[in-house]
């Protein structure tokens, strides 16, 4: 039996941002992740709002390591339409770039970081069942280590969701991508990282299925993935879809693809995100969709957040108030409709035509869409948001949260 003041379930990306704040602040942390690192993640670009929460959980991403990410472009091979997005354009105060990153070096970046911070972290230990009580939390595992006793549960356990899932709180949400195939192309040619590594755009290609990203990365690797409307996808598609595209066939030339993963079902809602001693963070409270990259920038900004106001609640006490979260999952529900209003216009409006593609856009407007692509979506100067959240299709948001 080991006993500590918080259990963490995951270390990916919102375990360990957790984790790295409450043992900063403190508090003896124990964190059960049931992979062995490295491990293989999807969810490899992320958004500028990134590099705040890593500077605010004391993290500086070395430039050298990982692929320098300028904008996201957008087309569409078929009608020769594009448009690229730089985050120079933001509103004051956000910033102006982000990273590509190979997840399974990134999230191994954080959880070194919260071990340093003091966290205790157990690889290939499985959090199999978990109680909650009005006194504390026990979690059983599968592994070497035991149950553990704790006064908090932090669920970060991604698409496995454990609460809800166990709650029955998971609300699945049909109407965006439905699945996805992806792959890695290893070895790119000089020509195609000449084209690519000066910007490092995501890519962001449509197709009359859904559409298409290309993510560089590091050590002259091309991420690629196809996302379906209506399900399912196979592998086949994935190696169609690059061969159908001009762009790219000509960035894939000469380089090793890899065996195409396939996923599906991904997008989904907690409707009980948090309660008396547990909070869900990251992808096991909300996740929409991988269009707009939000995930991980989601991830660890709310994580950090959410620590924030747990290590202070230990500090009065009040730990078990089950009302301790509420104000955190007030601050997220912005940031989810925020992305849910933008996603199901793509999905379900003339967006690419109206906006996207939009030779000569407002510039408030212009700027307002890269700020929300840049994942800063809580400032109340963005007109362009502030119209998404006014718009008709706001009523469809207001349901989701
Ligand atoms: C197709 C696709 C493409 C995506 N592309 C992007 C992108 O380009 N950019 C982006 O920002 N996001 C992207 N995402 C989303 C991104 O992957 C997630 O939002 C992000 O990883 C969430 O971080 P997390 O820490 O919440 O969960 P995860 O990163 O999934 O970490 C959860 C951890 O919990 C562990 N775990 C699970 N269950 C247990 C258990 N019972 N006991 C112990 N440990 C457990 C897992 O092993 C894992 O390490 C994409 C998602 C999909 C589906």
């Amino acid at each position: 039996m080991t006993r500590c003041d918080v259990v963490v379930l995951g270390a990916g990306p919102a375990g360990s941002a957790a984790a790295a704040v409450l043992a900063h602040r403190g508090l003896a942390v124990h964190v059960l992740e049931r992979a062995r690192f490295p491990r293989f993640h999807i969810g490899e670009s992320l958004l500028p709002m990134t590099l705040c929460a890593l500077d605010e959980l004391g993290i500086a991403l070395d430039p050298d390591e990982h692929q320098h990410k300028a904008g996201a472009r957008f087309l569409d091979e078929t009608t020769g339409q594009t448009q690229t997005y730089w985050f120079s354009d933001t509103l004051p105060g956000t910033p102006d770039h982000a990273y590509h990153v190979v997840r399974s070096r990134f999230d191994a970046i954080l959880a070194d970081h919260a071990a340093a911070c003091g966290a205790r972290i157990e690889f290939g230990v499985r959090a199999r069942a978990v109680e909650v009580g009005p006194d504390g939390v026990r979690v059983e595992t599968e592994g070497t280590c035991g149950p553990i006793e704790a006064r908090y549960l932090v669920d970060a356990t991604g698409q496995q969701a454990l609460l809800a899932r166990r709650n029955r709180t998971l609300v699945k949400i049909g109407d965006f991508g439905r699945a996805a195939a992806f792959v890695h192309y290893e070895g790119l040619s000089d020509a195609a990282r000449a084209e690519i590594e000066p910007h490092g755009n995501i890519q962001i290609l449509r197709t009359p299925t859904g559409w298409i990203w290309a993510i560089p990365l590091a050590g002259r690797r091309l991420s690629v993935g196809i996302v379906a409307k209506e399900g399912p996808v196979t592998r086949d598609d994935v190696r169609a879809a690059v061969a159908s595209s001009p762009l790219l066939t000509r960035w894939t030339e000469g380089a090793r693809p890899g065996e195409p993963v396939l996923v599906g079902d991904y997008s989904f809602l907690n409707r009980a995100p948090h309660g008396p001693r547990f909070t869900c963070v990251g992808d096991a409270a909300c996740f929409l969709d991988p269009v707009f990259s939000s995930g991980v920038t989601l991830a660890l900004l709310g994580a950090r957040r959410a620590a924030e106001r747990i290590a202070d609640a230990f500090e009065r006490g009040d730990e078990a108030d089950p009302a301790l979260l509420a104000p955190h999952a007030e601050h997220m529900k912005r940031a989810y409709q925020a992305f849910y209003l933008l996603i199901h216009r793509f999905y379900h409006t003339a967006i690419f035509e109206n906006l996207f593609f939009s030779v000569d856009p407002d510039p408030a407007m212009r700027r307002g869409l890269v700020t929300m692509l840049a994942g800063d979506v809580w400032r109340d100067d963005n007109v362009f948001q502030n119209l998404l959240f006014a718009s008709r299709h706001a009523g469809a948001a207001r349901l989701i949260v």
